[in-house]
């Protein structure tokens, strides 16, 4: 069924959206949004943010768009489980306590298990312990409390992986011992990223804000560091953002000096039209939402009691994945965005009408 609403901003999300709720709580301040896309192949999943939006119509689009691209990244992936996602609105500094977290616990509660959350930007680990300890509907505990831990370093996995598969459609070879790749963004997931690829044999070029995190790949793994502003410029086979979202925009595409993009950040194109622009310049564009899935498929992992190695050996999987992809569009023309969008949606629908 069609919702008869039209989200607050931006007319084009929302109205293909299964359910959303809201709640304020006076007594810890609690105010949140859940936004269920689709349930059509399991579950939805998809982590909370938490954050100081400037109004609730800005945090009711990130939620509507960040449930949409969960559904996608699952039904890609390969998983039963659907999309959803939940904002918190407010400074996670000012309002988190063990209250806050029983009152966001009890709204999670009131979706009877359609939607489950994880740690996202604002929240951590931590804060999915504490909530765990009042609804079963959190994943991604620590693994004290049997939960699948940091899912950085699987995630880093699921993009190498990517990366193997695009260096074996480009150059006929999936190793990178010998390729340039460039890093933008070497916090979690790209330093763990960094350290895979050095071990094959490949040349990293880094570059974050946070220059200790560049000093430390040099030393460990001799990275050569440079500017946050000149990255994405480098001579290089592959380009990997992994910083935030919008990497790839009108101004970065055209000094792109690479063969690929593989990269973890989410959302990394500022608009669905950078796709068709990177396939001009013959640039491989490899969708974020296809290479970094391998934190949600580590998650998947947890129910039934965790199991690492089914759980890396699925997130492995990322790179037939890929190859298929590219032989896809290589078949039909279009780009490797919008043939992975076109086969989420088939995968959705076609569930959907089963059940
Ligand atoms: P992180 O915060 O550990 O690392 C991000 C790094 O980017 C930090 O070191 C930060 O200093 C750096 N940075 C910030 N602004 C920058 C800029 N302008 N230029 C260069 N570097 C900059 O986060 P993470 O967990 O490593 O995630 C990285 C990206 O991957 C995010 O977009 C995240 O949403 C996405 N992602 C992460 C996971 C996961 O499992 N952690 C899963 C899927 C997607």
């Amino acid at each position: 069924m069609t919702a008869a609403w039209t989200p607050l901003g931006d007319p084009t999300l929302g109205t293909d959206h299964e359910e959303v709720g809201g709640i304020w709580r006076q007594r810890t301040g609690l105010m949140a949004i859940v936004a269920i896309h689709s349930t059509a192949l399991g579950p939805s999943l998809g982590g909370t943010r938490f954050k100081p939006y400037d109004s609730v119509a800005e945090a009711l689009n990130d939620v509507l768009r960040l449930s949409k691209g969960m559904s996608y990244k699952s039904a890609m992936a390969g998983l039963d489980l659907g999309g959803g996602k939940a904002v918190i609105i407010g400074d996670p500094a000012k309002l988190r306590s063990p209250e806050f977290f029983k009152d966001y616990a009890a709204f999670l509660d009131s979706f009877g298990g359609r939607y489950f959350t994880a740690e996202d930007v604002g929240t951590s680990q931590a804060d999915m312990d504490e909530l765990g300890r009042h609804t079963p509907y959190v994943a991604g505990r620590s693994t004290e409390v049997g939960g699948s831990g940091d899912p950085s370093p699987v995630t880093a996995y699921g993009v190498f992986r990517a990366m193997q598969a695009a260096a074996e459609r480009l150059w006929g070879s999936s190793s990178l011992s010998g390729r340039t790749i460039a890093i933008s963004g070497v916090g979690k997931v790209g330093s763990s990223l960094a350290r895979l690829a050095a071990a094959e044999g490949a040349k990293l070029v880094v570059a974050d804000v946070n220059q200790a995190a560049v000093d430390e790949l040099v030393e460990a793994i001799g990275a050569s560091p440079t500017e946050v502003s000149e990255i994405h410029r480098t001579h290089c086979d592959i380009y990997a953002p992994c910083a935030l979202g919008a990497a790839l925009n009108e101004t970065t595409v055209p000094e792109l000096a690479c063969e690929a993009v593989v990269g973890a950040a989410n959302n990394q194109l500022s608009g669905p039209e950078m796709a068709d622009e990177l396939a001009r310049r013959r640039i491989a564009y490899v969708p974020d939402y296809v290479a970094n899935a391998g934190g949600v498929i580590n998650i998947a992992y947890e129910r039934g009691g965790y199991d690492p190695e089914a759980a890396r050996a699925h997130v492995g999987r990322i790179y037939d994945t890929v190859l298929e992809l590219f032989a896809e569009a290589q078949a039909s023309g279009q780009t490797l965005e919008a043939v992975a969008d076109r086969t989420a949606e088939e995968r959705i629908a076609k569930a959907a009408r089963r059940s």
